[in-house]
């Protein structure tokens, strides 16, 4: 492969998605260069990778670390820092794999600082900024690729396949631990049990928002702004096995599939590699040992899903507002302060008001704070009851 080596800074370097970015680069050295990582607390991890690969910048953007022994060895914190880090950085490749809205402002830097690729795992970039970000990234040349296994799944097979003649783009959703629940079973439901994922190990956020469906829902918003189709165009369709990571159906009614054992080091070195075809990292399938099921999601014990869809619909500011009010019922959820199912009763409260408006960066932040007060009045309300 005659691919020129690539400086690279990765986002969120401690997390789920850095650590398999991680593994992807220790094994093509040759092709990548790490320059900077980012984590938002995990001093310890950070500095690990630091010694690792002595030249690239540190930045720890959730905690100040001044007259620390680690102040000499991070080199940028806070907030600021981070921006300050992937400006002067000026990395090729940034893979951004910080976990929700934070991920935003992030990628934007990252765009500015006239990255080339933008390899994206943080699905609220473009659940909440979508076009904006779009159109940012194609006035300055950055191509931004999908590390979300549905989508990255979906953008080969358009690769592949073209779009001329797209009929329905197809998620699997593995369903998270309780697809097969009842509604009765999920109101007693505790934050343990909804960190608990069958197939994919991830972060807290993530795992609670696969247990909800939340996550799918946020997957559907993604595919609409980022393969600029209609909700309509987007079907989910429950796979627990999670070995088709998406489809693509086309209007003689053929369906291309991508299939995997789940890994997510192959989409994140599809989106590092491409357009050139990535060296073999996951095993193959072995179908004498498989077998694959699929379901319709129940939207009705999962509404996070049919809201989501509504938010799709409705456009603008209303899928900004419906990832804050997840993103803040979902933590709330996590510390005990609300139930399972009051998550559900959250977002569709604040999805009731008024979201519409022209999406700008502006806007997209005071809908997204205000979305947050919403959540505090609701719970207040859910309280006094
Ligand atoms: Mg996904």
């Amino acid at each position: 492969m005659a691919m020129k080596k690539r400086t690279i800074a990765i986002l969120g370097a401690t997390g789920s998605i850095g650590k398999s970015t991680l593994d992807v680069i220790r094994r093509n050295s040759r092709y990548f260069e790490p320059i900077l990582f980012s984590a938002h607390t995990d001093q310890t991890g950070l500095l690990t990778l630091g010694k690792e690969f002595h030249s690239a910048r540190l930045v720890l953007s959730g905690q100040n670390v001044q007259g620390t022994s680690s102040a000499e060895r991070i080199h940028y914190t806070g907030e600021e820092g981070l921006f300050q880090a992937i400006a002067s950085a000026k990395a090729d490749i940034v893979v951004n794999g910080i976990a929700g809205s934070a991920g935003l402002a992030p990628s934007f830097a990252a765009i500015n600082a006239g990255c080339t690729r933008l390899c994206l795992a943080n699905k609220e970039t473009i659940v909440m900024a979508g076009s904006l970000i779009l159109e940012r990234a194609r006035a300055k040349n950055c191509h931004i690729v999908p590390v979300d296994s549905e989508h990255s799944a979906v953008f080969q097979l358009l690769e592949a396949h073209g779009r001329d003649n797209l009929d329905k783009i197809i998620l699997t959703a593995s369903g998270g631990p309780f697809h097969s629940f009842s509604r009765d079973q999920l109101t007693r439901v505790a934050p343990q049990d909804a960190l608990v994922h069958p197939i994919w190990n991830m972060g807290a956020k993530i795992t609670i928002d696969s247990a909800t469906m939340a996550n799918k829902g946020l997957e559907v918003i993604e595919a609409v702004r980022l393969f600029d189709v209609d909700a309509d165009k987007i079907e989910v369709v429950v796979h627990p096995q999670s070995i088709v990571h998406s489809m693509v159906r086309f209007k003689d009614g053929s369906i291309y599939a991508q299939m995997s054992k789940p890994d997510m080091r192959l989409p994140i070195q599809n989106a590092l590699f491409y357009p050139e075809k990535a060296p073999i990292t996951v095993n193959s399938l072995d179908f004498s040992a498989l077998t694959l099921t699929f379901e319709s999601p129940n939207m009705e014990i999962f509404p996070l899903l049919s809201l989501a869809y509504q938010a799709a619909r409705m456009g603008g500011l209303y899928p900004a507002a419906y990832n804050a009010a997840n993103e803040e019922a979902a933590a709330l959820f996590l510390v005990g302060k609300v139930g399972f199912l009051d998550i559900n009763v959250i977002v569709e409260e604040v999805l009731q008001k008024d979201w519409i408006g022209r999406l700008t960066l502006e806007s997209v932040w005071n809908t997204d704070r205000q979305a947050r007060d919403a959540v505090a009045d609701i719970v207040t309300q859910l309280h006094r009851k």
